[in-house]
């Protein structure tokens, strides 16, 4: 029976709460039997080392960790981010770094600067903060992504307060060149704005590796960070921030604290000991290696097909164009999910046809992704 009280009185802000495109698609998958390159999830196991280190902290590593993380992995990823333990939060994933960072740094008035095609969470992020999300653009063109950097001074007003800056970049690939960041660093500098630095894609690159923005502007950057992305484990939920030096940490994770206290203690302590041998045992290259493979064993597949495909510098997944291709059709009727390009689009002003690919699956299940596409487009 409806509950009548209940449907009254959620708050106005749960207008929000759609079910997100990646739990969409990847339900219609698990429904239809569809080959799941929408939700960007490995389809393996995590590696070896990381379970290992994960099945001997279970049983001695089970209590609380202080809100800011286990001191063992704080010091992990200083090490490995150059910066101190005690600029360190860690965080129950980077979607609540990212919610911790909204919290933090912006309210009701301010405007958020953010980059078209956005990843999902950042709109409703900003807006259950109180502040508002503003869009500059990556536009598609003969050489593929280019950030509108013109395009997005012009959206600075007195009321922006943070830039947030995802490279690479989902969904699109870009990898922002040190030249682009430089720019954004000056600008940010100049308007006086924070900058959040979506970086979970840092170790999947194609090219030239991705500059960390704090490299640029350590006075002002929050990079976010992911053992889920980084180590092929995205259930874990072990994210982390590194906040400026000279601010305080205890005030990001005094946030965090209310929110979730701290992350699951035995993972930090196994992502603790498998962050120096992923670097020390060649893993992060290894992963560059197979991705890379998938990525153009994708791209030609798709080509061959007749479809517009976009190489990304980074991340593991590539956009394409299929016009009139409808993702939920095909998901349904063609044995292929895929994440359709307005869903990362505020007002549908995606280009015709977009859609997103994630390579990170076993090479059979692109290619037979591909037979099934084909198959579809036939008829
Ligand atoms: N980051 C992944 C993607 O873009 C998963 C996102 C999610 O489901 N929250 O596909």
């Amino acid at each position: 029976m409806p509950n009548p009280v209940q449907a009254r009185q959620l708050h106005a802000r749960t207008s929000l709460a759609a079910e997100s495109v990646f739990s969409v698609m990847s339900r219609l998958a698990a429904q239809h039997g569809a080959v799941n390159l929408g939700q960007g999830f490995p389809a393996g196991a995590p590696p070896e080392f990381l379970l290992a280190a994960a099945h001997s902290a279970l049983g001695t590593a089970d209590q609380y960790t202080a809100p800011a993380g286990l001191p063992a992995l704080r010091e992990a990823l200083a090490a490995d981010l150059n910066t101190s333990p005690e600029q360190i939060v860690v965080t129950c994933g980077a979607t609540e770094a990212m919610h911790t960072l909204a919290d933090a740094l912006y309210g009701p008035g301010d405007e958020v600067l953010m980059f078209e095609p956005v990843f999902d969470i950042y709109r409703p992020q900003a807006m259950l903060a109180g502040a508002v999300p503003v869009m500059a653009r990556l536009t598609l063109g003969a050489e593929g992504w280019q950030p509108d950097l013109d395009g997005l001074e012009r959206l600075v007003t007195p009321r922006t307060r943070a830039l947030l800056v995802n490279n690479p970049h989902n969904p699109t690939g870009h990898v922002f060149s040190r030249a682009e960041l430089g720019r954004l660093a000056e600008l940010a500098r100049r308007h006086d704005l924070w900058i959040v630095a979506d970086e979970v894609y840092d170790e999947l690159y194609f090219g030239e590796a991705p500059t960390p923005m704090r490299e640029l502007a350590p006075e002002r950057t929050f990079t976010v960070g992911s053992a889920g992305k980084r180590l092929e484990a995205t259930g874990w939920r072990i994210g982390w921030i590194a906040v400026p030096e000279g601010l305080s940490p205890p005030q990001v994770a005094g946030l965090h604290q209310w929110a979730t206290f701290c992350a699951p203690t035995p993972l930090q302590a196994a992502v603790a000991a498998a962050l120096p041998l992923a670097r020390e045992n060649g893993f992060y290259q290894e992963l560059r290696r197979n991705y890379g493979a998938r990525m153009r064993l994708l791209a030609s597949g798709l080509r061959s097909l007749g479809l517009e495909v976009y190489l990304p510098g980074g991340s593991y997944f590539l956009t394409a164009l299929a016009p009139g291709l409808d993702p939920v059709h095909l998901a349904e009727h063609g044995g292929v999910a895929v994440i359709p390009g307005d869903a990362f689009y505020a007002e549908g002003t995606a280009p015709a046809g977009l859609i997103r690919l994630a390579f990170c699956k076993p090479p059979s299940d692109l290619l037979l992704a591909l037979e099934r596409l084909e198959r579809y487009l036939e008829r």
